[in-house]
């Protein structure tokens, strides 16, 4: 059921639109004060991930529910179009609309399909990517979110110089492989 009415649909959507969007403030915020550091919106990489943290490979892309069709699942008919009510069932946080069905469900189709390729395209470039959904901001699940992202980044860094590093530091201190502590920054903005 669409439950929202007209006027409330368009200020969401137009929430959602907009630059410095209230979920990816409530992400750079966890991250800064977690001391991490990022850059925003990187214009040479492709989809502009949100945040892109060069120090450990990662950039992080903060969706929303809605246009990136989260836990919606939009499988096409052989002309390209998407099998419409029969087999869409909405998500909790993504709720096609049923005026203009068709329209929403292959612009979502096509959000879900670019994100993918951007996704596939950084892969390639050596860049882990993370996605946050907007509904994992709630402040219900905040914190655990954010706990988690930061744990996955530290993995990721621990990661990546131990496969990459562990032939030139062999023999050198354990502790030299540590993460550096919070209070330490690579402030590249
Ligand atoms: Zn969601």
């Amino acid at each position: 059921m669409d439950t929202l009415s007209r006027q409330q649909r368009h200020n969401n959507m137009a929430a959602i639109r907009s630059k410095d969007t209230k979920p990816e403030m409530i992400v750079r915020r966890g991250l800064w004060k977690r001391g991490f550091r990022y850059r925003l919106n990187h214009r040479r990489l492709p989809g502009h991930p949100d945040l892109v943290l060069r120090k450990y490979r990662t950039c992080v892309f903060v969706n929303g529910c809605f246009w990136h069709g989260h836990n919606v699942a939009l499988p096409r008919m052989s002309d390209g179009r998407c099998k419409m009510d029969d087999v869409i069932v909405d998500s909790e946080c993504c709720r096609i609309p049923h005026t203009n069905r068709e329209f929403w469900v292959n612009k979502i189709r096509r959000n879900k399909e670019r994100d993918k390729e951007e996704q596939r395209k950084l892969a390639e470039m050596g860049w882990h990517c993370i996605t946050i959904w907007e509904c994992e901001l709630k402040p219900s699940k905040r914190e655990e979110t954010l706990e988690s992202l930061a744990f996955t980044l530290n993995h990721i860094y621990l990661q990546d110089h131990r496969t990459n590093k562990m032939e030139e530091v062999r023999g050198e201190k354990e502790d030299e492989l540590e993460m550096p502590m919070a209070a330490e920054t690579d402030f590249d903005r």
